[in-house]
């Protein structure tokens, strides 16, 4: 394939949300995949409900996920201005040569007058569709009148079909799709005010910026016979090619709702998801790897992504399946990054302050690390991670296990004979190993009669990281200047005796 040009042309209306993201990722997949131009398109003809904040934030999305354009809003380009609200004139004189060559005329109807013929069209069960009456205006007699009134200029669907029954192409995801012209009325291209409509803002651009396939979401497509018209009436030799692309509903087929997270990408973002993780959740809501293996990087993906893998049943967005994925992704993240994921969530926690002291990137570094294959999101690290941050001798005894130890006898012997040697000097990982042996010697207890007391006296639970690996990070942490201070293992097993001192069996 030589270089195609795409683009993602969001209306800037809202947040990014899971199925545009889908939809951007797709088109940069299918552009990194055959060396072509990925182009970011602001489609913003909605000037009441578009804004630059939304803007914004849709760019800042779109490099969080890792899918940076080279051309558009942003990144320039020989095609600009990339804003359709900064391309008025083009679409103004398009419109212009459409209605000199006879494929459009002024339409002078009101809007009242065009409601009240969709209402009774409505009522008596038809299509609303314009019955051409302007159309019929003579053309010097239309140019008089729209010297004085306000006209919207409307595209000549007859004109521009020629005489074709119907309109075809070939989907690269749907195969052949055809619509009968006569369901498509002549449509408004240019409004009173001079804003174009999408599907002629569309046409002009995706010609002016020489796109070669269009990647949406099929939602449109059933506009794109009318695009096609558009595009013949603007003289495009070569149509783009199309693929468009499943719906995303939620569990059991419903709308995708708030609650899987699909009210924006910026969710994900702010609990700490890694950007890689979905952007390989999003590449398999609709796709599906060749080879079946689930977790892929950006790499892999650009590597193996092709329309001949996209399904046209919608595809289900499934928050069990991403966190399974995201922790698995988590799990392989390099240690830079996780403190980058780790930090902003720990400070959110008010576990961090807003300067983080000397040592503590490292420290957060080996904490994370402890967790990050349970982890499918960093906001989850405090819980997680309560043992460290919430230890106290009465919340660690509402635990029956840890009571049971405490009034076990030997359990508390090997309590007491760590917590004698648990002192100044830092825990580190081949400390901890001698004072277990000294302590084995000591007790005669062994295997898990000696490293469960210690776990649950140390850590408050019976499960968690491997004791090694935890310990020296509580020892760390606790000798860390934070804002909530971490009590060190020496306080843990001297307070936790303290508070059982005489109730022993
Ligand atoms: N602005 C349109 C949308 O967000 C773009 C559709 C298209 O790609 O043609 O749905």
């Amino acid at each position: 394939m030589t270089h195609p040009r795409v683009r993602f042309a969001p209306s800037p209306t809202g947040e990014l949300h899971v199925g545009n993201a889908r939809t951007a990722l797709f088109n940069w997949l299918f552009a990194r995949r055959h060396g072509g131009v990925f182009i970011l398109r602001i489609e913003d003809t909605d000037a009441s409900r578009s804004s630059t904040a939304h803007e914004v934030r849709l760019m800042d999305g779109l490099r969080w996920l890792g899918l940076g354009w080279d051309e558009g809003v942003g990144e320039g380009g020989e095609d600009g201005p990339y804003r359709q609200s900064e391309r008025l004139a083009l679409y103004g004189d398009r419109a212009e040569d459409l209605i000199r060559r006879g494929l459009a005329y002024p339409c002078f109807c009101s809007l009242h007058e065009l409601e009240e013929e969709r209402a009774a069209q409505r009522e008596a069960g038809k299509a609303s569709l314009y019955p051409g009456r302007c159309r019929r205006i003579p053309k010097d007699e239309a140019a008089r009148r729209r010297a004085v009134e306000p006209a919207a200029v409307r595209f000549d669907v007859g004109a521009a079909a020629a005489g074709d029954a119907s309109i075809g192409f070939e989907d690269l995801v749907h195969g052949e799709v055809r619509f009968p012209v006569s369901q498509i009325g002549d449509f408004v291209i240019l409004r009173r005010d001079g804003w174009p409509s999408y599907n002629f803002a569309v046409v002009v651009d995706d010609l002016q910026m020489r796109v070669t396939h269009v990647i949406r979401g099929d939602d449109h497509l059933s506009n794109t016979p009318r695009q096609l018209l558009v595009g013949r009436g603007l003289l495009a030799t070569a149509p783009p090619r199309f693929a468009h692309l499943p719906l995303i509903a939620g569990p059991g087929g419903a709308p995708l709702s708030k609650r899987e997270g699909a009210a924006s990408l910026a969710w994900f973002r702010e609990q700490g998801y890694p950007p890689e993780a979905l952007m390989n959740y999003l590449a398999l809501l609709g796709w599906s790897p060749p080879g079946g293996q689930d977790l892929l990087t950006g790499e892999e993906l650009i590597a193996q992504f092709g329309f001949d893998r996209v399904s046209r049943a919608p595809a289900i967005f499934d928050r069990p399946k991403l966190d399974a994925l995201a922790a698995r992704h988590m799990a392989r993240l390099p240690a830079d990054r996780l403190v980058e994921l780790a930090s902003g969530q720990l400070r959110k926690a008010g576990i961090l302050g807003s300067d983080l002291p000397p040592g503590a990137p490292e420290w957060i570094g080996r904490l994370a690390l402890l967790y990050a294959d349970r982890l499918p999101r960093m906001s989850d690290l405090p819980k997680e991670a309560h043992a460290l941050f919430d230890f106290t001798p009465e919340k660690s005894l509402a635990d029956p296990e840890v009571r049971r130890a405490l009034d076990d006898s030997r359990s508390r012997g090997v309590i007491e004979a760590l917590s004698r040697r648990l002192g100044r000097e830092p825990l580190t990982a081949p400390r901890f190993q001698a004072l277990a042996d000294e302590v084995r010697r000591e007790t005669g207890a062994k295997g898990k009669d000696l490293y469960h007391p210690i776990r649950i006296a140390l850590t408050g639970a019976a499960s968690g990281p491997e004791m090694v690996k935890m310990l020296p990070v509580i020892e760390e942490g606790s000798r860390l200047p934070l804002p909530r201070s971490i009590a060190s293992c020496g306080e843990r097993a001297r307070a936790l005796l303290a508070a059982t001192r005489g109730s022993t069996a």
